[in-house]
């Protein structure tokens, strides 16, 4: 199975790293640190020659398991806890230099590269989760996958249209051709 980037956030698209969720168990993705590694640097989360540890993967899952229920469940305090711990990890960012009379940005590699994305990720969730944004799960019976649904009526159903809205409209083609 292949990474998805349909959740339309980076919160969501950590969500959907555990596949099937229409499953009991699902299909998970996060299968070792270099997965992990993997979906970071896809995501743009992480760059260069930063690697995820077998801790980061647990805090991966963790996190990713407090999103899902923050964003389709009631809110419980625990998840709301582990995403204001997580995000007290300092970010990425840049310093403003002055020399020869120019201006220069100077990048800060953060400390903990992977604790930082993660950091990333727990403000993305605050932000949807307090915005008006709806996440949805895919109408399609067998996928499972979360989005963001920022359509102007929130009427969006499927994850993507080539993954489960074409092969929903075929199945409804099929059985209106049927009779
Ligand atoms: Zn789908």
């Amino acid at each position: 199975m292949e990474w998805v980037f349909d959740g339309g956030r980076p919160c969501l698209d950590l969500v959907n790293t555990l596949r099937d969720r229409y499953q009991a168990e699902g299909t998970e993705l996060l299968t070792s640190p270099e997965a992990l590694t993997e979906w970071l640097s896809l995501a743009g989360l992480i760059e260069g020659r930063v690697r995820a540890t077998e801790e980061d993967l647990e805090t991966a899952k963790w996190l990713r398991e407090a999103v899902n229920r923050l964003v389709t469940t009631q809110p419980a305090r625990q998840d709301v806890e582990l995403v204001n711990k997580i995000v007290e990890e300092p970010l990425p960012h840049a310093r403003l230099r002055l020399a020869g009379g120019e201006l220069h940005k100077a990048a800060r590699t953060p400390r903990n590269p992977v604790a930082a994305a993660f950091a990333l990720i727990a403000i993305d969730v605050i932000e949807l989760v307090t915005s008006p944004v709806d996440v949805r799960v895919c109408a399609a019976e067998d996928c499972g996958l979360r989005f963001a649904d920022a359509s102007p009526r929130r009427t969006r159903q499927w994850c993507s249209m080539s993954r489960c809205g074409n092969r929903a409209k075929a199945r409804a083609h099929y059985a209106r051709t049927r009779g």
